[in-house]
């Protein structure tokens, strides 16, 4: 099966997702791409660099616009795995940005029609081209795995709490007892 143009740039950003992935954070990854060629790169890092900036997109802008030497983003397209939130979103419509391809969709906060439609909002002076689903079940796959991987990992981890707090019961009953005796 040959590969399109969309699914392609997809792929680059599912690898950069999995950067993010392999850092403990919410697996996004984006890339910007200008005359077929690719400008920017971004993962999610919020936890890592503790901040609510540090999101895929953003990153990917500010290395697109760095490349460019403009804040202009325009004849770019921006690939996300996942459906940009209200801020990113936010950073599209300002950087200009004439077209988004998403991977899957963001129910709970995805601002490219989701939750609201900051992307193709007609009030704006800037409207975005949306193409969705492309290689949306990869890119959803990925989180679901890292949701699953992360409630195993806090519910180790809260059994092992709950083993330790019995263990220090049990050493201060004991120590009550020879202290009585
Ligand atoms: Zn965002």
């Amino acid at each position: 099966m040959t590969m399109t143009t969309d699914e392609k740039y997809m792929k680059e950003a599912i690898r950069q997702a999995r950067k993010a992935y392999a850092l403990g954070e919410v697996p996004i990854g984006c890339v910007i791409v200008y005359e077929d060629r690719i400008i920017g790169r971004g993962y999610n890092r919020r936890n890592t660099d503790k901040s609510t900036l540090a999101h895929a997109e953003i990153t990917a802008i500010k290395k697109a616009s760095r490349a460019i030497g403009d804040w202009r983003l325009e004849g770019c397209t921006l690939y996300v795995t996942l459906e940009p939130c209200q801020m990113c979103s936010g950073a599209i419509v300002q950087a200009r940005i004439p077209r988004v391809v998403m991977g899957c969709r963001n129910p709970k906060a995805g601002c490219g029609g989701s939750v609201l439609n900051i992307l193709q909002e007609p009030a704006f002076n800037h409207q975005v081209e949306i193409t969705e689903d492309v290689l949306g079940t990869q890119c959803s796959n990925l989180l679901t795995e890292f949701f699953k991987e992360l409630r195993i990992r806090n519910k180790k981890e809260r059994e092992e709490r709950r083993e330790q707090e019995n263990c220090g019961s049990c050493d201060e009953k004991q120590m009550e007892k020879t202290g009585s005796r």
